[in-house]
Formats: structure tokens, C-alpha cells, sequence
């Protein structure tokens, strides 16, 4: 019985020894997806860092109608803030720099698809028709803290709004001088520097017909961005048919380019969020030309028929799964 209750206490004392070794972590749920923030520091980081993912939440939700996105929407016009202006201005170069397969202004066909609504539906040719040519970034006029929407645009920032908020958070955790974060924000993984224990960041890839499972691993030390579009991540099913939430702003349908997810790496949240869903609309061949050109940037492709590909940067990370290497 001694013997028990010694083994016991030298449980309990190993697993406090543990935990406060650990990172402080929680979970919550904001920007409508579950969130898990990880910090090896002070527990009052967690809160803080709540509280600047609700309050960047409150300025870019669609649905808010208090958000500085939902004002600038019903009104045309509106004066913003330094984050929504930063933001607004990054999702007009990456919507430049991807040809348009990140639109900022996509918003009028996330609303016909009713995805944002929650009662999906198929909108008719002549419905997409009519909103297709609201749908163009050059709609969205910034000049300095003063914006405008033309031509019935209208802005949905959930393909980058995410990317930005992990990006925001882990400054201002650095800031304060923390040595190491993740933060796991739906799709979107940002690491801050390396764990106190020397051991690598070890991140799943999900398998898209088992998004719950990994499919593959990526092992790195230091400071990075993996973020995953996938049109698993959110999808209807009609008459036999899957339709996903990634829209093709050219034709305003769910974008159907052979993949089934792209993951993209790179040191800037922003950036990854924005760049994984325009790949994943761009198809594999035109993203692969786009790296080439690009060297801030590398990504991991998975087929609909279960083939991995992975730039040469990505390649030297991954594990766990049989891929071919893309090379420059
Ligand atoms: P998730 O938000 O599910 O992690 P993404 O980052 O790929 O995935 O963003 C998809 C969301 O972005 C959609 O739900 C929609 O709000 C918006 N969106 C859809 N298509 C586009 C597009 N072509 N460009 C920019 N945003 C898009
Ligand atoms: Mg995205």
C-alpha cells in the first residue's frame, strides 16, 4: 500500500513537473472554426492573445454588424482602422499577385452559395451571371485609412482573415518577449520560434477523406506558417454531388482543379492564408510556375486521387508518406 501511494505521489509530482514545463494552452472558438493556442510563458498570454483574436474578429466579420467589414459593406464607404487598412492592403497584392484566385470581393458568391448563411443552395447560371461582375478586386478602393467599394463589390475576408489574426498575435507575443507559440487557428498553423525542450515542431497534414487523421508530417525548427485550404473544410452535398466553399472568382463556382488540398509554408501568416486558397483555386501547374517565380514561399499538394507533391523546400520537411518532389 506504501508502495502505492509513493508510485502515486511520484505521479502527481511528474505530471506537475510536466505541466509546468508545458506550454499554457486553451481552446476556443472564434472567426467560426475551433482555435487552439499554445504559449510557453505566463498563462495571462492566453487571455491576452484571446482578446486580440476577438478583437480583430469584431473589426472583419461579415456577419457582425457592428464589424468594420459588415459597415463597409452596407455603406460603400468607410473610414478604417490601422489592422482592417493593413489587411484590406495585403488582400489586394495577393489578390494581384495570384491573378485574381484570391478576391477579396468574393463575398456576393459566398452569399449566393449560402455559405455564410448556413441554408446552402446551387445558384443558377443566371444568378452567377448577374454577381460575377461585382466580383473584382480593382472594386476595392483604398486611400489610406478611407475605403470604397464600386460596382457592388463586396468583401469576405475568410480566406485570409485567419492567416492575418495568427500573424498579429504571435508579434505581439514576441513582442513580450515569448520564445515559443503555436497557434492553431482552423487550417492555420503559426509557430513562434523552438520549444524550451529542444524538440522539433512536429504538425500534421490532414488527410482530406479522413480530415480528423494525418496524412503526413512536417518537422522544423523555428518560426513558421502552414496553413491547409482543402475543400473538405466545408462543403454541401446535393443530388450526389459535393460542392466546397473555395469559389473560383472567374466562374463563381466551387473550384474543381484536380486538388484536393493545398498546404502552403512560409514565414508570413498573411501570406500562406491567402496564398493556400489561391492555389488551391489556380490547379497545381499554374501554382508550381507561380513558385518558381516566387522564393518566399512552398507548398505541398494533395490530388483528388490521393497523390502528394511537394516543392523541394516542403519535401525536406515532410514525413510519414509517400510523395514526389517538385523541383525548381
Ligand atoms: P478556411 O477558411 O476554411 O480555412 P480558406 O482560407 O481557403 O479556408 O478560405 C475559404 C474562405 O474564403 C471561404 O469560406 C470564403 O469565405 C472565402 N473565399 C472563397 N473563395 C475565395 C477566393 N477565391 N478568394 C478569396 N476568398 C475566398
Ligand atoms: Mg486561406
Amino acid at each position: 500500500m506504501k508502495k502505492f501511494l509513493a508510485l502515486l505521489l511520484f505521479l502527481c509530482l511528474s505530471l506537475t513537473a510536466c505541466a509546468s514545463d508545458g506550454p499554457a494552452e486553451t481552446e476556443i472558438f472564434a472567426m467560426d472554426t475551433y482555435m487552439r493556442l499554445r504559449i510557453w510563458g505566463d498563462r495571462e498570454l492566453l487571455s491576452d492573445t484571446v482578446d486580440e483574436i476577438r478583437r480583430l474578429e469584431g473589426l472583419f466579420s461579415v456577419t457582425d454588424e457592428k464589424s468594420e467589414i459588415f459597415l463597409l459593406n452596407r455603406d460603400g464607404q468607410a473610414v478604417l482602422s490601422a489592422d482592417t487598412a493593413e489587411i484590406l492592403t495585403r488582400a489586394i497584392a495577393l489578390s494581384e499577385r495570384t491573378g485574381g484566385a484570391f478576391d477579396p470581393t468574393v463575398y456576393p458568391l459566398v452569399s449566393a452559395w449560402g455559405f455564410t448563411s448556413g441554408e446552402p443552395h446551387i445558384p443558377t447560371q443566371d444568378e452567377l451571371n448577374v454577381l460575377l461582375p461585382s466580383v473584382d478586386a480593382a472594386h476595392l478602393r483604398l486611400d489610406g485609412s478611407n475605403a470604397a467599394l464600386t460596382d457592388g463589390a463586396q468583401l469576405d475576408l475568410g480566406g485570409i482573415a485567419k492567416g492575418y489574426t495568427a500573424q498579429k498575435c504571435l508579434e505581439l507575443l514576441s513582442e513580450k518577449g515569448v520564445q515559443a507559440a503555436m497557434l492553431s487557428l482552423g487550417g492555420n498553423v503559426q509557430t513562434l520560434g523552438s520549444k524550451p525542450d529542444g524538440k522539433p515542431w512536429v504538425i500534421g497534414i490532414a488527410n482530406p477523406e479522413e480530415p480528423t487523421e494525418a496524412i503526413a508530417t512536417l518537422t522544423f525548427n523555428g518560426s513558421m506558417a502552414i496553413v491547409t485550404s482543402g475543400g473538405y473544410q466545408r462543403y454541401f452535398d446535393l443530388d450526389g454531388a459535393r460542392y466546397h466553399h473555395i469559389l473560383d472568382p472567374q466562374t463563381g463556382m466551387p473550384a474543381e482543379t484536380g486538388l484536393a488540398s493545398v498546404t502552403v509554408l512560409t514565414q508570413d501568416g498573411t501570406t500562406a492564408d491567402a496564398l493556400s486558397t489561391a492555389l488551391f483555386v489556380m490547379g497545381m501547374e499554374k501554382s508550381v510556375e507561380l513558385w518558381r517565380e516566387s522564393d518566399d514561399f512552398e507548398a505541398i499538394f494533395i490530388t483528388q486521387d490521393r497523390k502528394i507533391f511537394a516543392t523541394k523546400g516542403a519535401a525536406d520537411l515532410l514525413g510519414g508518406c509517400e510523395f514526389e518532389e517538385i523541383t525548381r
